[in-house]
């Protein structure tokens, strides 16, 4: 049995889509809140899968968390939960200190009377692995070298502060207490079903319904781009080979300004489903730029593919065209996600929220 929090998100869901392919015997208990970010019409495929499990828990909640490591032993847990969006963060950060720092701290603690219990093999094989952002490292000038694993934390925003907080937690964990764990700080992702307040699945969304696409500033913020199946692939590499308390940057070597992101997914959409006059760059508005904006964030990602053998499969045009044809292809998710329909869904699943 694994453990995955957070696997009704973006990632998360990803993951657990890939982790259950056929033939792998072994069951997985996704614990998920099931906040505005959570949207288990993502595994609905899934749901009666005998190998996977759902339980609708805080992170924070100390008395729960207990519970299920006592009721399903896992042999790793997977940490996805978080609040993730970094506008958000900058609106009300409270959320994000309760759930990413505390919560965090919370799975730690559990993780940790757990697996001191344990005993032999058990003991040696359990792993917690931390699931983290680039953003820690803070911003990058334009002849700067990528983030290596030894870059110093700077991070700019509530989201990447709390985030660097809970790195810093597991660090201690593992320093302090000898707990296996295992952190990986991956740039953006990008794929299906990201939830449309982040730019990709926002600007195909907006794009395809013929309202403004909103760039911050003058679209020259640079990211590395990563898709999210990839990422996922790195996960797994890491669960199984990587040494505990070491950390894994994950990155596409795919370093873009916003405003080509925009670009390219304009032009395929231009290909994919054209207008009936002129191009989808025409819906382009640039806005107010975020509050302390990080410039240009990129991922020297050469250990995990020296130590572990990883590498993407997808480049990044095959992955945003994987990406714009996904989003073409699923107008009923991005509907129900959208107008919030999927709530109707959960609380038919789970009863009211
Ligand atoms: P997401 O916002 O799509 O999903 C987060 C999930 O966590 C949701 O299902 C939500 O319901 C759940 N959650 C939130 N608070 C919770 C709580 N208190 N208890 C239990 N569940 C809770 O996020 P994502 O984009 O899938 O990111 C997943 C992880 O990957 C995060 O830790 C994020 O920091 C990290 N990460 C994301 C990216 C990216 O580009 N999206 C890049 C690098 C790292």
């Amino acid at each position: 049995m694994i453990f995955v929090t957070g696997g009704a998100g973006f990632i998360g869901s990803n993951f657990i889509l890939d982790y259950l392919v056929p033939g792998r015997d072994e069951r997985l208990l996704n614990i998920d809140k099931l906040t505005y970010a959570g949207n288990p019409y993502n595994l609905a495929g899934i749901a009666n899968d005998s190998r996977y499990l759902f339980s609708q828990t805080d992170i924070c909640d100390e008395t729960a968390i207990a519970a299920l490591f006592a009721q399903h032993r896992p042999r790793a847990i997977l940490h996805f939960a978080a609040e993730s969006h970094v506008d958000r963060s900058i609106a009300s950060p409270d959320e994000f200190i309760r759930t990413n720092v505390n919560g965090t701290f919370n799975l730690l603690e559990a993780a940790r009377r757990y697996w001191n219990a344990l005993q032999g093999e058990e003991r040696d094989a359990f792993r917690f692995l931390h699931v983290s952002t680039d953003e820690v490292y803070g911003t990058l000038g334009p002849q700067d070298a990528p983030f290596s694993e030894t870059t110093p934390y700077a991070p700019n925003s509530p989201y990447s502060a709390s985030k660097a907080a809970s790195d810093h937690l597991v660090r201690a964990y593992h320093h302090t207490y000898g707990l296996p764990t295992l952190t990986t700080n991956c740039s953006n992702n990008y794929g299906p079903y990201h939830f449309p307040e982040k730019l990709i699945p926002l600007v195909i969304s907006n794009a395809v319904e013929g309202k403004p696409l909103p760039i911050y500033g003058d679209g020259m913020q640079v990211r590395d781009w990563l898709y999210v199946g990839d990422h996922c692939t790195a996960i797994r590499e890491v669960l199984a080979k990587g040494k505990p308390g070491e950390t894994y940057n994950i990155g596409g070597w795919n370093e873009k300004p916003n405003l080509e992101v925009v670009h390219t997914l304009c032009d395929i959409l231009d290909q994919l489903k054209p207008k009936a006059a002129g191009s989808y760059r025409d819906q382009i508005t640039f806005v107010k730029d975020r509050p302390g904006h990080d410039r240009r964030y990129a991922i020297d990602a050469r250990k995990i593919e020296r130590e572990l053998g990883w590498k993407p499969v997808e480049t990044f045009e095959s992955g945003i065209r994987k990406t714009v044809e996904w989003y073409l292809a699923n107008p009923q998710w991005v509907a129900n996600v959208r107008s919030g329909g999927y709530l109707t869904w959960i609380e038919q699943q789970y009863g009211a929220q």
